[in-house]
């Protein structure tokens, strides 16, 4: 009986490094590269989930600490509409769900001088540090797949 307590015991080990093993390896919640917060973003932009039509992004957003999804994040974009221009019509405000996802539907940018096409970002949650970033995609592409990771406080 005792040796076959110990086989239990180390099974259990076993399990715990094959599961946490490959994650910790490959670092597997790098937190989001900050960027530029540029001259146009507005706090309190209004709460909602579409400014437009022809771009999705969607994703989740998660603490680098142990991949866990945060849920009530604030989420704020901004960007250009199709001219090329800042308006109050493609600012929003949005809330991760109880599993930590978000969708943003939105016009495609226009392109403006000196920078790729891109669109603002700025996630905040209790208990992390909050993240200014930019989404940038490629020409023609209609949904960027992408998580947000935070930095805990602490
Ligand atoms: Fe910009």
């Amino acid at each position: 009986m005792p040796s076959r307590m110990a086989h239990v015991g180390w099974l259990a080990v076993i399990a715990v490094l094959v599961t946490t093993a490959p994650a910790a390896a490959q670092g597997a919640c790098p937190p989001t590269k900050p960027d530029m917060l540029g001259p146009f973003y507005v706090a309190g932009a209004p709460e909602r989930s579409k400014t437009g039509d022809g771009l999705t992004v969607q994703g989740v957003v998660r603490s680098a600490r142990a991949c866990a999804p945060l849920a009530g994040a604030k989420i704020e974009w901004w960007s250009a509409n199709g001219q090329g221009q800042y308006d109050d019509a493609h600012r929003a405000t949005q809330v991760s769900g109880a599993d930590g996802g978000f969708r943003y539907v939105t016009d495609m940018p226009g392109k403006y001088p000196g920078r790729p096409v891109h669109v603002h970002v700025r996630v905040s949650a209790p208990g992390q540090k909050t993240l200014v970033s930019q989404v940038y995609p490629r020409p023609n592409q209609s949904d960027v797949t992408l998580d947000f990771v935070l930095v805990p406080d602490n």
